[in-house]
């Protein structure tokens, strides 16, 4: 199995040069086994995905963590959208009010995008996944609820005997500054278990989380920690702040590593990257 990056930014996409070592599009992966591919998020990184060199018979499947506009932002620029010929899958999470399909709506429809979600010429179909296990071709998915502002999902992906969990947006606790003591408490917990390679949230450094408790996202320390309760073989840092610029994220990242030791590799997101899991 094999990961690219396309968008590792969080919130929202930043063009300036200063931003461009880590990347400037905001979250989306592609998984690919041979060939067959999941698309994971559709952030602006999407939108440069080639989709040209793909298949066009054979079906794309598109899961969401969730509707933030940084993780959507790039649906509606997705060429293979407007492709009448191509079957696509969207999946992501249900609301407890409001369906999928409508909570895509709003997003997907005049005045904030000039084409209604039905009318696009691909007909995507739209699944909802709450805490569910699905087998998109060679590809286990398994999705759960993480907290994280409205609903929201965390992947799992197993294939080749290979694991990978990806959790953009994340905070593993509320209210108190450690992780729990109980396993079971640990949002995200069964999905990053023993996993091989976890991309994970890591949008703050610890103090300032401590100003921003209970907005939805890990400092680089809770982060790892997660990781290592959760025995990752591998850590990404993901949803880099487009407030920090490359140089603040290198230098607080180097700063980090140098003040902790972890028994597995931690590096940062960096945009472009394909990884062998
Ligand atoms: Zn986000
Ligand atoms: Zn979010």
């Amino acid at each position: 199995m094999k990961v690219i990056l396309h968008g590792t930014r969080g919130a929202y996409p930043t063009s300036t040069p200063a931003n461009q070592k880590y990347g400037g599009d905001t979250p989306c992966i592609e998984v690919v086994h041979e060939d067959e591919r999941l698309i994971i998020d559709a952030g602006t990184g999407i939108i440069g995905i080639d989709f040209d060199k793909y298949d066009p018979k054979k079906r794309l499947d598109i899961l969401l963590t969730h509707l933030h506009m940084d993780h959507i932002q790039g649906l509606g620029f997705c060429k293979p959208l407007f492709d009448p010929n191509r079957e696509i899958h969207i999946w992501g999470p249900g609301g407890s009010i409001y369906p999928l399909q409508t909570r895509l709506t709003r997003f997907l429809s005049p005045p904030l995008f000039p084409v209604i979600l039905r009318d696009i010429p691909s007909q995507p179909k739209i699944h909802e996944l709450g805490r569910s296990k699905i087998e998109i071709g060679s590809f286990k998915v398994s999705s759960a609820f993480i907290i994280h502002p409205g609903p929201t999902l965390g992947y799992r992906i197993a294939c080749g005997g290979k694991t990978l969990t990806y959790i953009p947006d994340h905070e593993p606790m509320i209210g108190q500054l450690e992780l729990y003591k109980e396993d079971q408490w640990i949002s995200g917990f069964d999905l990053a278990f023993e996993t091989d390679l976890l991309i994970h949230d890591s949008q703050y450094e610890s103090d300032e989380y401590m100003k921003k408790i209970g907005w939805g996202h890990s400092s680089m320390q809770i982060c790892s920690e997660f990781a290592s309760r959760t025995k990752t073989g591998r850590l990404i840092f993901f949803h880099h702040d487009p407030a920090h610029d490359d140089d603040y994220r290198t230098k607080a990242f180097e700063s980090f590593m140098a003040k902790n030791s972890f028994d597995f590799p931690i590096e940062l997101a960096v945009q472009g990257k394909e990884i062998e899991v």
